[in-house]
């Protein structure tokens, strides 16, 4: 149970951590539609997040899902639009906020309304120079979409055209090659409002390869619209032949709004080429769709109108034809022109001479527009020559991204060559350090030793022989034993620094202090406790023992020829057993009384 909780909870919080990146998914072009409604799906599930901002980021994302062109879709916006607009406001993220304001923008240009569009649009695009991260050039670059199918619905063509161009720009600052080249397809629609269905067709091809490496449904998306370009150039077996291969695809991934518009120019194409029984096939198979789209509803209406006429139903083309005449406002000019030209032919047919004047004067308006339009396609055109221009850029773009790669690379070999230097040095000064530390360890205990050794002798000097008097007086104070003390002093000595000079003293103190150690025990502890006096600790030695090792003490010395000279010497000796009773002072005195005794004694002899 704990494990199933535990596990319910991660996968909240995955969920919540990755909203951003699914969202990016999209937006990248990495999903089919079908996959993209899953992720919405999925995404709200998730609300309400603990983060705010993630709330607002699935609102905006399902905003872009919204369908304005049905009467029910619209209904279903307005009542989103109330609840999501509270959310995003809660978020203090702008270029959130943008990004939303964009997508209502973009429900308002379906709709028709330009001006609401306009204003909207207004405050995102008005500081685009300052923008710098992609999310920012992103929603600049899709308010300039948007703007761009304003203007070309506006006739504008050329603000159609330079939005069109910012978009693609600021869609490349902001490394999104999906919508980049999505905006190619902006591109080819103005050349396809200004009759350049040549410059239409190269754009679209190339937006066809570049859209490749994104989701399957993008192929299909251009092929549709390049198939349109053909059509208006003329070249209807072309048309047919592009619709054709999408169809399939159109099928699995579209609504059956989207799977009639193919149906339904197969059947416009067909009618055209007076194939009335192909085009009958495909208009029996729409009858078969729900058609949801009020756009698609005239557009089939209009088809099936105009397939009537050419198939001499005349009462039946009519009737189709006054369904048409409520709808007219929100016609594209191209859909106008076909609708006056069918009803010009349908005028001419049926002998209305008012319907054929009144549709003939439409006509003149809009091939004046025309003519209006082609006369400014000549002074645009250079301008709107955008492909050789763009492909120019592109391959400057790539090169100067090769010299980049190649820049970035020497610089991560230089920064590699530098990591490897400083670990070079690092390892150098930690072995140094090592090597320092150890020697400093070793200087330590050689001080150490230092301190305890006489230099000159190399046995324990005066401060640690009386160190370990004192240490062996306080054990035998606990062990209830005994130790003796031997102090020695060399007789003379002055005389022999004198007559052979100092280096021949030294040497002698040498001689006679190896004399000592030879003659006493390991476990006995010789120290120089000045120029030329020693004392012995005997440890757990009564004074017999330590008088007989002063006694052969005494002998060694005198017996020897000691230094490089062979001279004679012999030394004075004080022997005490230690008391219990006495401190370290007191029995170093008294033995040191026992030594002037021995001087006294007319020197090498032992006072004990
Ligand atoms: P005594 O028999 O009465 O002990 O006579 P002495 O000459 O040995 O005694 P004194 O104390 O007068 O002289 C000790 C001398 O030892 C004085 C000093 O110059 C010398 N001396 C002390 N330390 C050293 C040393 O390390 N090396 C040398 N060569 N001489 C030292
Ligand atoms: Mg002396
Ligand atoms: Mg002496």
């Amino acid at each position: 149970m704990l494990r199933v909780l535990c596990f319910v909870l991660f996968s909240a919080n995955l969920a919540a951590s990755e909203v951003k990146s699914e969202i990016d998914k999209v937006l990248y072009g990495y999903t089919t539609r079908a996959e993209s409604r899953a992720i919405l799906e999925k995404l709200e599930q998730g609300i309400p997040y603990k983060n705010v901002l993630d709330d607002a980021r699935v609102m905006t994302f399902k905003c872009w899902f919204s369908d304005v062109a049905t009467p029910n879709g619209l209904i279903t916006y307005k009542h989103f639009l109330k609840q999501a607009s509270s959310i995003i406001q809660k978020s203090s993220v702008q270029v959130l906020k943008h990004e939303f304001i964009a997508c209502k923008a973009a429900q308002e240009y379906i709709q028709g309304h330009y001006q609401a569009a306009t204003t909207l649009l207004k405050p995102i695009t008005k500081n685009s120079e300052h923008a710098k991260s992609p999310k920012e050039l992103n929603v600049i670059a899709t308010a300039n979409i948007i703007l761009n199918r304003i203007y070309l619905a506006q006739g504008r063509y050329e603000d159609a055209f330079h939005a069109a161009q910012k978009a693609y720009q600021l869609f490349e600052k902001s490394g999104n090659s999906y919508e980049q080249a999505l905006a190619l397809k902006e591109i080819a629609d103005i050349h396809i409002a200004l009759f350049n269905f040549d410059l239409a067709i190269e754009q679209l091809q190339r937006a066809a390869t570049e859209l490749t490496q994104f989701n399957e449904q993008e192929h299909y998306k251009v092929i549709d619209q390049l198939a349109f370009a053909y059509e208006k150039s003329g070249n209807r077996p072309k048309a047919i032949e592009l619709y054709q291969s999408i169809k399939n695809d159109v099928r699995s991934y579209e609504s059956d709004d989207g799977y009639a518009y193919v149906l339904i120019k197969l059947a416009e194409l067909y009618t055209e080429q007076n194939q009335l029984n192909a085009a009958k096939s495909y208009l029996t198979a729409v009858d078969k769709l729900k058609i949801d789209s009020s756009w698609i509803t005239v557009l089939l209406t209009m088809t099936q109108a105009q397939w009537h006429l050419k198939s001499n139903n005349l009462n039946a083309a009519l009737t189709l034809f006054n369904k048409l005449q409520t709808e007219q406002n929100s016609w594209s000019v191209s859909f106008k022109e076909r609708y006056f030209n069918f009803a010009s032919l349908l005028a001419e047919v049926t002998n209305d001479s008012s319907l054929h004047i009144d549709a003939q004067q439409q006509l003149i308006t809009i091939i004046k527009q025309k003519q209006k339009d082609i006369a400014n396609n000549a002074l645009i055109s250079a301008r709107l020559n955008f492909d050789l221009e763009q492909q120019k850029r592109e391959i400057t773009r790539l090169e100067q991204a090769s010299a980049l790669q190649k820049e970035l690379l020497t610089v991560a070999e230089g920064k590699a060559f530098w990591q490897r230097l400083t670990l070079i040095i690092a390892s150098v000064c930690l072995i140094l350090f090592a090597i320092y530390s150890f020697k400093q360890a070793r200087q330590k205990k050689h001080f150490e030793v230092l301190a305890l050794k006489d230099e000159l002798t190399g046995i324990a000097n005066r401060r640690a022989i009386i160190n370990l008097k004192r240490s062996v007086m306080q054990k035998n104070l606990h062990n209830k034993r005994v130790s003796s003390l031997i102090s020695i002093d060399i007789d003379h000595f002055k005389a022999v620094n004198d007559q052979y000079g100092h280096d021949i003293g030294d040497e002698l103190i040498i001689s006679i202090v190896n004399s000592i150690v030879s003659t006493v025990r390991c476990s006995d502890m010789v120290g120089r406790v000045g120029g030329e006096e020693f004392l012995i600790v005997l440890e757990n030695q009564t004074l017999e023992n330590a008088k007989e090792i002063a006694g052969r003490i005494r002998h060694s010395i005198a017996e020897k020829q000691h230094t490089s000279l062979g001279i004679n010497s012999t030394v004075s000796i004080g022997v005490i057993e230690i008391t219990p009773h006495e401190n370290a002072e007191q029995a170093a005195k008294r033995v040191d009384l026992n030594l002037y005794k021995a001087k006294q004694n007319g020197r090498n002899s032992v006072v004990f």
